[in-house]
C-alpha cells in the first residue's frame, strides 16, 4: 500500500494516519512531524524550515523534497508506506511520481479528508492552546488554510483525473472517521 492522505490543516489528517498506518504495517511519513523534529533538534534543515512554518508558508519544494526522497528509501518503506502532509504542490506531485517510478512503484491511492473550514479553524485554536505549536495563532492559521487553498487543494483534481483519489468525509469522532476510511480503502480493520 502506497498511499497519500490529504486534507487543509486541521482535518485530522495526522491522527487518522497513525491509526490506518498501523492497520496496514506501514510506516506515517509526516513531512511536517520531520521538520518539528528537525526544529526541535535545531538541526540546520530545522532552522531553515522553522521560517516558513511559523509564517504558515511551505517549506521551498527542493528542500521537502530532498527530505522525502531519502526517507522513503530506508528498509521499512519496502511494504509501502503512508505519507502525511506530502505532496502539497505541483512540483511535489511530479517528484513523487519520479521517485516511485525510479523504483517500479506507483501509488495505490489518494485519500482526501474533507471538512467544514469553520469546524477547522476551531479545532485549529483548540489545538494551539492544547500544543503550543508556533504555527497556530490565528494568523498563521488564517494564513495556512490560504496557502492550502491555493497550492494544495487543486492537486486533488489531478490525482481524481487518475482514478487515484477517494474523498471521505472528516467530520465526526476519531473512531468515526477511521470506519469511513477502512471502508472506503476495503482494508481489513
Ligand atoms: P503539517 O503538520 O503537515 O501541517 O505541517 C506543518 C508545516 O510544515 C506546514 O505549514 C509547512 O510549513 C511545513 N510542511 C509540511 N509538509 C510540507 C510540504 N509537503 N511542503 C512544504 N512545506 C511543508
Amino acid at each position: 500500500m502506497r498511499l497519500v492522505l490529504m486534507g487543509p490543516p486541521g482535518a485530522g489528517k495526522g491522527t487518522q494516519a497513525g491509526v490506518i498506518s498501523g492497520m496496514l504495517g506501514v510506516p506515517h511519513i509526516s513531512t511536517g512531524d520531520i521538520f518539528r523534529a528537525n526544529v526541535s533538534k535545531g538541526t540546520s534543515l530545522g532552522i531553515e524550515a522553522k521560517r516558513y512554518m511559523d509564517a504558515g508558508e511551505y517549506v521551498p519544494d527542493g528542500v521537502t523534497n530532498a527530505m522525502v526522497r531519502d526517507r522513503l528509501t530506508h528498509d521499512d518503506c519496502r511494504p509501502g508506506f503512508l505519507l502525511d502532509g506530502y505532496p502539497r504542490t505541483v512540483e511535489q506531485v511530479g517528484e513523487l511520481n519520479a521517485m516511485l517510478q525510479s523504483a517500479g512503484h506507483r501509488l495505490s491511492q489518494v485519500l482526501e479528508l474533507t471538512v467544514d473550514i469553520d469546524e477547522v479553524v476551531g479545532r485549529l485554536v483548540k489545538r494551539a492552546a492544547d500544543q503550543g505549536r508556533s504555527d497556530d495563532t490565528e494568523d498563521v492559521i488564517r494564513r495556512r488554510l490560504e496557502v492550502y487553498f491555493e497550492q494544495t487543494a487543486p492537486l486533488t483534481a489531478m490525482y481524481d483525473a487518475q482514478g487515484l483519489l477517494l474523498r471521505v468525509d472528516g467530520l465526526g469522532s476519531i473512531d468515526e472517521v477511521t470506519a469511513r476510511i477502512v471502508a472506503a480503502l476495503a482494508i481489513e480493520a
